[in-house]
């Protein structure tokens, strides 16, 4: 599995000016593939590396091709648009970087030649240790950071298969099959107070508070990275080794209403799952996803399913009685889906439709399940 690690480096002329020569080489091809719509790199390479040298004497040879690789995928990407390349970036590799966690040192080519650069040593960099395959470094507001990429061992899967159903929603971002409930009360009254802010800021229209409005995005970001990060932690933590997850298509639309989409647009279930996915991936556990179709109108103890059962927050099941928090509810018919689910992977059967594990009055049967991790 890859990982990437993020070093802090001291902000020195040598890499900046090695950021806006890499910069220069890659506009050089980007232009010329651009207008003769070329992306093949070889060409590429022999149309622009003389012009690329002869423009930028002082320019490593292997920092050029790693430059002409890059204009090469950003005009596949972009299919030959003429793109400005703004954002103060380098990309290496194993050629023009050596990476040495146990000195805290990095070693990178520049276009003072090769030089040693030192770091703050992280816990991350004991843990997280392999092959260092490729870097990048990023020149952004005074700081240069390098993120190197490193290929762990896998971690061998562990298959007691017990499964959690993890429901996610908007009112409490993650409810879990086994009681445990993570609401969204604090980051929606946090979210609401910078909503407030940034709508007087944007009254206010003076560059200082343009400024502000700016910084004050950034803080919003991460305060919603980090309660992200701590309940995903939190959930795989727990002693199961499978997760099942709904798989999750939000559509905004415009019928849903503008208050609802604001919280649409606030909530965050993709990312949840992508840290779940990752940190469960370095614990060996395995996340399924499974189809959503009428999870929460499904009674979990008799199944029995009806659009009525559901009455906002409540679930009430119109045949045995039974009553239970929604979201609850939803958690455990997804676990039940999982455990399915996680059933059928193990005995290796080829994939079929696996609605008969959710007795629903209409089958999804274009829907079929897929594990969220590819490698594995
Ligand atoms: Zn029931």
């Amino acid at each position: 599995m890859f990982r990437t690690i993020q070093v802090k480096l001291p902000f020195e002329n040598s890499l900046v000016e090695t950021a806006v020569a890499f910069n220069k080489a890659c506009q050089i091809v980007v232009n010329y593939g651009s207008q003769h719509k070329i992306h093949n790199k070889d060409k590429l390479n022999k149309a622009t590396y003389r012009q690329v040298r002869e423009a930028i004497p002082n320019f490593p040879s292997a920092l050029v091709q790693t430059a002409r690789d890059q204009a090469s995928e950003m005009l596949k990407r972009t299919n030959y648009a003429k793109i400005v390349k703004k954002r103060l970036s380098v990309r290496y590799d194993n050629r023009t970087f050596k990476f040495y966690p146990e000195t805290n040192h990095v070693s990178l080519t520049t276009v003072q030649g090769r030089l040693n650069f030192p770091f703050n040593h992280y816990s991350y960099l004991d843990t997280w240790k392999g092959a260092y395959t490729n870097a990048q470094l990023i020149i952004r507001k005074k700081q240069a950071l390098l993120n190197v990429q490193v290929d762990v061992p896998d971690v061998e899967v562990k298959a007691t298969g017990k499964v959690l159903g993890i429901d996610r929603g908007v009112l409490n971002v993650a409810v879990c099959s086994d009681n445990t409930f993570f609401d969204s009360k604090h980051s929606r009254a946090v979210k609401g107070r910078y909503r407030y802010l940034r709508r007087r800021l944007q009254h206010v229209g003076t560059r200082s508070a343009h400024r502000k409005l700016q910084r004050l995005s950034g803080r919003e970001r991460r305060f919603v990275l980090n309660i992200n990060h701590c309940i995903s932690k939190a959930i795989v933590n727990k002693p199961c080794d499978v997760f099942a997850l709904e798989k999750l298509r939000i559509t905004r639309t415009k019928e849903n209403g503008k208050r609802f989409n604001r919280l649409l647009g606030s909530w965050s279930p993709n990312e949840l799952e992508r840290f779940i996915d990752y940190k469960a991936e370095s614990r060996g556990k395995l996340v399924l996803l499974v189809n959503p179709y009428k999870t929460s109108q499904r009674c979990s103890k008799c199944g029995f399913v009806h659009r009525w059962n559901r009455h906002a927050l409540d679930f009430h099941c119109g045949s045995c009685g039974f009553s239970l928090n929604a979201d609850l509810n939803a958690s455990r018919n997804i676990e039940m889906l999982g455990k399915a689910e996680h059933l059928r992977l193990c005995v290796n059967q080829p994939i079929v439709v696996s609605d008969e594990a959710l007795p629903t009055d209409n089958g999804d049967d274009s829907y079929k399940p897929c594990l969220s991790r590819h490698s594995s």
